[in-house]
């Protein structure tokens, strides 16, 4: 890797401050920030830096993808990614978490979120990185969720019952140096001992982990994948609500309008889900294997739009690591989320830059505009017209320092 200072060009920039993609861009870089976007080449003397152009091409801010699981396989099935994170040793699963955020890299994702790890691995790994000393996406670690006895990901192993164990969960993690706190809220899909259909915490519960997180600074993010938990997520403050399921029942939703103004004045955003069960007009084994989860997409893209209209905040995320669901594969999640939630390529890409980069604090990331950090990405042709673009990921800076080109 080498820092010093670029002259980027294009065939388009899309720049994710809303604006219309400004023809044959000029994007400035000095160390590791963006120094200046112009609409058109300077002549060559006063350019200083080396010219890089990249014809055909498009470039994006880095991707922000706000829910990974670095430590885990995206193998076939629950049971077995389950069963390899019990059985590996600490170092066999930060290897993996390294490869996972060196791909994320190479995929065009500079920041990736982690909401769920093991032991202090991602952490660890978060500082190897930051410090130079491998290669991979800046990593922002919730450390292990906390969740109950036989709880959703009750094998990670953070469990907290009663309010004082939860006060005791929450403060192990800041002591681990966690960048935000991770709550399961309801039980999930992947642990067989929890019931995704019922809170796993009273509203109180809830309250003492954002509050403790807004405490140190931070944000906390909960679990959510039934109605059961959002009114106590809501009234808790949690800044991104993941999943935001709003199912009443086994295959019923039920969108509540009052709530949902309620998470908007409160500034929350949803983290929606784009993992490999979503992806079935792509993987045709996801269409011939009807989980209860993909039997259920319909009614669950359509309970999401409703939110999207009414103003709910969005961002796409991978929760990458969960069965079939590689973390280089975010591009695909997003192609998805424009056909099954009818958003358009514009709205897709700012759910992965802009929003993203406000919802979990990162204030100098997710825009390409003077003064940022230059995380920026080149895709062959134009995302704007084919997502599919997104795939096609020709170059990556992060912090001003090429990754890839
Ligand atoms: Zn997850």
């Amino acid at each position: 890797m080498e820092s010093t200072s670029y002259v980027i060009s294009a065939d388009r920039l899309w720049d994710g401050t809303g604006t219309a993609p400004v023809l044959r861009p000029v994007v400035k870089v000095a160390g590791a920030n963006i120094e200046a976007v112009q609409p058109s080449l300077l002549p060559p003397a006063t350019c200083s830096g080396a010219v890089v152009d990249f014809p055909g091409c498009t470039i994006l801010p880095g991707l922000i993808d706000t829910h990974v699981h670095l430590v885990l396989s995206a193998l076939p099935t629950n049971a077995e990614i389950i069963d390899l994170v019990g059985r590996e040793s600490d170092d066999a699963l930060t290897v993996r978490a390294l490869a996972n955020a060196r791909a994320a890299l190479h995929a065009g994702i500079t920041t990736v979120r982690d909401c769920g790890g093991k032991g202090r691995i991602v952490q660890q790994v978060r500082d190897r990185i930051r410090r130079g000393e491998a290669e991979g996406a800046d990593i922002l670690s919730g450390g292990v969720p906390i969740t109950t006895t036989r709880g959703h990901c009750c094998w990670l192993g953070l469990i907290a019952d009663t309010h004082d164990e939860v006060r005791r969960a929450a403060q192990r993690m800041l002591d681990e140096g966690v960048d935000f706190l991770k709550v399961m809220a309801t039980g999930g899909n992947m642990t067989p001992s929890s019931d995704p259909m019922r809170a796993q915490y009273d509203p109180e519960a809830l309250k003492i982990i954002a509050d403790m997180g807004r405490a140190a600074g931070m944000h906390a993010a909960a679990h959510v994948l039934s109605r059961s938990a959002l009114p106590g997520a809501v009234a808790a403050r949690f800044r991104t609500i993941e999943h935001c399921d709003w199912r009443i029942e086994e295959n019923r939703y039920e969108f509540d309008p009052a709530l949902a103004r309620r998470m908007i004045a409160q500034d929350q955003y949803v983290g929606l889900t784009m993992s490999a069960t979503t992806r079935r007009r792509f993987m045709p084994e996801i269409a011939r294997d009807p989980s209860g989860p993909v039997r259920r997409l319909d009614i669950r893209f359509a309970c999401e739009r409703q939110m999207i209209e009414a103003g709910i905040k969005f961002t796409l995320h991978s929760d990458a690591g969960v069965r079939m669901t590689p973390i280089d594969t975010l591009a695909v999640g997003l192609q998805a989320a424009a056909v099954e939630l009818q958003l358009t390529p514009d709205e897709v890409l700012r759910a992965v830059t802009a929003t993203p980069a406000e919802a979990i604090g990162l204030p100098d990331r997710g825009v390409v505009a003077a003064g940022k950090r230059a995380d920026l990405i080149v895709v062959e042709g134009n995302p704007l017209q084919d997502l599919a673009s997104l795939q096609r990921v020709r170059a990556v800076m992060k912090a001003g320092m090429w990754v890839k080109r």
